[in-house]
């Protein structure tokens, strides 16, 4: 690799701006960014400069026919258990297990992965998103997992001579394996919210199987000590319930799991000043051990907003439930039917900027935050 070493006062933004001075198309426009992290003068030393580090922008035609928009919305799906059952077993609709469709079987899931691979969507990590890093390839639209309760879907069958799990290949991660392995480009990953009963494969064995997951693409989150309604909590039962769950985690995995709490039932769904124990979800110490929640989700219904716009609000992230209602309710097909008319997130593939057509710039005032991130419009 060629590195160069320098030390210089730069400004940040015009030295971001001098980043695209080689390659810029005319309908093509760096917006400078409010962010004032970015504007201020920076004494920066600057030791080694990959050549590769340089934002990668298009052509506005190449943009346009992309439909690349990355204020549109991201699908956050919601699943809790996958049954090794197949569609015709169950006296519901396409594929749920219980009639609201919380559960679903192995062949409807399987299904499903294979559908939003082949609509153009590729999976990342919930964490990410949070933290506004959205790293899929140009033209492709984000998608990104996550299981609550735990129960059905790490199933172990065993344990390998070299120490690594064998799963029952119809639970969810199961089928997550058998897709990740078929599709190396769909970046198979998933988020899972936990109870402290874990997985229910027996303590020692769910401890095991958490650090493999951690080594292997999964994330592992909290969804509270006992799965108890935290809109009906005071401040001390909140903190007991959401601390000594982050407690438990960071015993078994320390600093590997991800600090976003998947709040039971969905409540509370709104914090507000007039709550203020609702705080202790974010913040708190519990036995001695300090934690903090970056974000919160919803139970389900429809798409998240992109983490860039106004309307994003990290203490109620919304989620899609998982689940078949012949095109209505808010099941998948809907919810994607909708993402794909034009709502959906599609990708420039650089995580570092955020790019829109300038038509969504009308009313001015559309990006919450930039995450210090170049922010690109084309016409
Ligand atoms: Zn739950």
């Amino acid at each position: 690799m060629n590195i160069r070493k320098f030390t210089s006062i730069i400004l940040a933004a015009s030295m971001t701006a001098a980043l695209f001075a080689g390659c810029k198309d005319e309908e093509v426009t760096t917006v400078p960014t409010t962010d004032p992290s970015a504007v201020q003068t920076t004494e920066t030393t600057v030791e080694t400069v990959p050549e590769t580090s340089a934002i990668t922008t298009h052509t506005a035609e190449e943009y346009r026919t992309a439909g690349v928009n990355e204020l549109n919305s991201v699908p956050i799906l919601m699943y809790h258990r996958v049954y090794d059952m197949k569609n015709a077993d169950t006296e519901y609709t396409g594929g749920n297990v219980d009639k609201d469709g919380y559960n679903r079987t192995s062949e409807a899931f399987e299904a499903d992965l294979r559908s939003y691979y082949e609509m153009g969507y590729r999976m990342m990590r919930l964490t990410d998103y949070v933290d506004g890093y959205i790293d899929v390839p140009f033209g492709y639209s984000p998608l990104i997992l996550t299981f609550d309760d735990g129960i059905r879907d790490v199933v172990l069958q065993g344990w390998n001579d070299d120490g690594t799990p064998v799963f029952d290949p119809s639970c969810a991660i199961g089928i997550l394996e058998k897709i990740k392995a078929e599709y190396p480009d769909y970046n198979v990953t998933a988020t899972f919210f936990v109870n402290s009963q874990l997985f229910e494969n027996g303590e020692e064995n769910d401890r095991k199987i958490m650090k493999w997951m951690v080594d292997n693409g999964y994330d592992i989150g909290n969804h509270t000590r006992d799965h108890v309604i935290l809109g009906d909590c005071d401040a001390d039962e909140i903190t007991k319930q959401v601390g000594a769950m982050y407690k438990k985690l960071d015993e078994i995995i320390p600093g590997q799991y991800v600090n976003i709490i998947a709040l039971p039932f969905g409540s509370p769904e709104k914090m507000g000043p007039d709550k203020p124990q609702y705080d202790r979800i974010f913040s708190g110490t519990y036995e001695g051990f300090e934690y903090t929640s970056k974000a919160a989700l919803l139970c389900a219904w429809t798409r998240c907003y992109s983490p860039f716009v106004r309307e994003y609000d990290n203490t109620c992230l919304r989620r899609i439930r998982g689940y078949d209602n012949g095109g209505k309710d808010w099941d998948i097909e809907m919810n994607f039917a909708q993402l794909n008319d034009g709502r959906r997130y599609i990708s420039d593939g650089d995580p570092n900027t955020i790019v829109f057509p300038s038509s969504d710039n009308s009313s001015g005032d559309w990006l919450k935050t930039t995450y210090g991130h170049q922010v690109i419009t084309y016409d």
